[in-house]
């Protein structure tokens, strides 16, 4: 349509450049902090950290990487991946981040799919990339190391500081269209082969404003930040653009997500708020307990990526003190999509309540809309009781997979089809009751399979729980649950029953309950179903004799 009257405010296009320029220019001392691979501490400021992104962007170029070329990373939260991350975004280049968990032959599916020229690599990948280098197209591998530490390889790889020292500074950002891509990041896709998802500069920004509102992820330049949440999962939920953007500080774990680890540089760091899917607050709330400790500076941390159980929600809120923010997203949303939170409706609520509020996904923030259907693609009410399909449109919401996988992946309204199915209440408040692909269909109707978990996650006995569909020759589908105990616990299957009594519908209660020594995680940290309908179906699944 022909605008009747122009605007008469600055073109300023929406570039990621210019976050990290701005950092540089306002926020020039605040520091990034790296837990490096070999555990040394490492710290760098804004304003040196962009001069060398400046330097990787000449790096790049001076190995004939243009605008819309891609570079790929394999390599844990820290500095000189961020470097990496401006430095090619900078020159209009694309960042591909490589999730170094997913299987070699995956790998080398993304990285000839998505034709990545360059490898930036953390020296701890070399060998799973030398397994497979025959299979890569990659022309320039570069290694993350000091000189010093640089490992012996069969890549012919450059030393990363080697690759960026005595570059120029001042290589020119920006000047491009801000809908030019950005990022790359492959869904992790449990059937078929996986699909990119790719960012535009103005769907990264946009999304990084909308990431720092007050009842969005609420960071400022007072925080100090812990995303360990990885870079290479859905852009460590935007972090590496929102710190800079605020002018936070960041702290970077590197390779040890362990309980003790995490634990030991929010202490030492200070940090204020962190991010990360539940398996690792499990293994970090054990080793508090273990070890009778506290965090007296984390004020607030972003629980997401997989539901959230109501054991953790507790223990953080009531034992710790600290407030817990449920989040949903995916890949495919850059990836915010809803945030767990109460209404001013629900301010003065009871605290369980406020506890069962704030245990669903929550409300979207302004740029997201979301809408659940039924099987004919009609609209659902929003009454918290009508679970249905959920679909969502939105400035950072995928219009479509790279190189049109997948097909058209937008209706005829341009919803996206999330592939979760959930209800909305009348606060508007979201909750998921399953992944369409996991969802136990008996008799007809859906059994939430996240109730049934979290209600079981409660009893201190338990390390992590899953409940999955089986066949049954009546009810089609029986949830079954498996559980995974705590070292030297084997909590009983009546006490398992007993958490479930009250807490679900009758007819969801288990058939059965059996044991695993560890439930297998997917390359995101979250409990892969896949896996375990796969054991199931080998019969590799068994009740305990209780
Ligand atoms: P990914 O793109 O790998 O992050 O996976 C996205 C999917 O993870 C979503 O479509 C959901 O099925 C699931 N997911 C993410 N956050 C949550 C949450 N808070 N509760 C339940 N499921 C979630």
């Amino acid at each position: 349509m022909e605008i009747e009257m122009q605007g008469l405010m600055q073109h300023w296009p929406l570039t990621v450049d210019k976050i990290l320029d701005h950092a540089a220019r306002v926020h020039g001392d605040a520091e990034v902090v790296t837990r490096r691979l070999g555990g040394d501490i490492h710290r760098i400021s804004y304003a040196a950290l962009h001069d060398r992104a400046k330097q990787v962007s000449a790096a790049l170029m001076a190995q004939g990487i243009r605008p819309g070329d891609r570079v790929a990373t394999l390599a844990w939260n820290g500095e000189r991946h961020m470097e990496c991350w401006y430095g090619t975004m900078g020159i209009g280049a694309v960042l591909h981040t490589i999730n170094p968990r997913l299987h070699a032959d995956q790998i080398v599916w993304i990285a000839n799919h998505a034709a990545d020229r360059v490898l930036v690599l953390d020296a701890c990948f070399v060998p799973l990339i030398e397994s497979i280098r025959d299979r890569l197209p990659i022309e320039h591998y570069v290694i993350i190391a000091d000189r010093d530490a640089m490992p012996a390889n069969d890549l012919g790889a450059l030393c990363y500081e080697d690759w960026i020292a005595g570059r120029d500074t001042g290589t020119p950002w920006g000047g491009f269209d801000e809908n030019a891509a950005c990022g790359l990041c492959y869904t992790s896709g449990t059937t078929g082969n996986p699909k990119g998802v790719l960012y535009s500069h103005r769907s990264n920004v946009l999304h990084a404003m909308m990431a720092l509102g007050r009842d969005v992820l609420n960071i400022g330049r007072n925080d100090v930040v812990m995303p360990v949440v990885p870079m290479f999962h859905a852009n460590a939920w935007g972090m590496a653009f929102v710190c800079p953007a605020a002018g936070a500080r960041m702290v970077m774990p590197g390779a040890q997500l362990d309980g003790a680890s995490i634990y030991e540089l929010l202490d030492s760091e200070r940090v204020t708020m962190t991010a990360a899917v539940p398996t690792v607050w499990i293994g970090l709330l054990h080793h508090l307990r273990e070890h009778g400790l506290c965090l007296p500076w984390l004020k607030r941390v972003v629980i997401g990526g997989a539901a959230l159980p109501e054991a953790i929600l507790r223990a953080f809120e009531d034992d710790y003190g600290i407030e817990v923010i449920h989040g949903w997203g995916m890949t495919e949303l850059s990836p915010m999509g809803t945030l767990g939170g109460l209404m001013p409706a629900l301010a003065d609520a009871d605290r369980d309540i406020q506890v069962r509020q704030k245990l669903k996904q929550g409300i979207p923030p302004f740029g997201v809309e979301l809408k659940i259907v039924d099987e004919d693609g009609e609209e659902l009410p929003a009454d918290g009781n009508s679970p249905g399909r959920l679909k969502a449109r939105g400035f950072a919401v995928a219009g479509g997979y790279l190189d049109g996988d997948g097909g058209d992946v937008l209706d005829a309204d341009g919803w996206f089809d999330t592939g979760d199915v959930a209800t909305i209440d009348n606060h508007g408040a979201m909750q998921i009751t399953d992944r369409a692909k996991d969802v136990i269909k008996s008799g007809g109707e859906w059994i939430s399979s996240i109730d049934i978990e979290n209600a079981v996650l409660s009893h201190a006995g338990v390390a992590n729980a899953a409940a999955i569909g089986v066949p049954h020759p009546k009810w089609d589908e029986r949830p079954l649950l498996i559980v995974q105990a705590e070292p030297g616990a084997r909590p009983a299957d009546h006490e398992l029953r007993d958490l479930l009594e009250g807490r679900i519908a009758r007819w969801w209660m288990p058939d059965e309950i059996v044991f695993i020594d560890a439930i297998p995680l997917g390359p995101t940290g979250k409990v892969n179903k896949l896996k375990l309908r796969e054991l199931h179906r080998e019969g590799k699944l068994r009740a305990p004799l209780n």
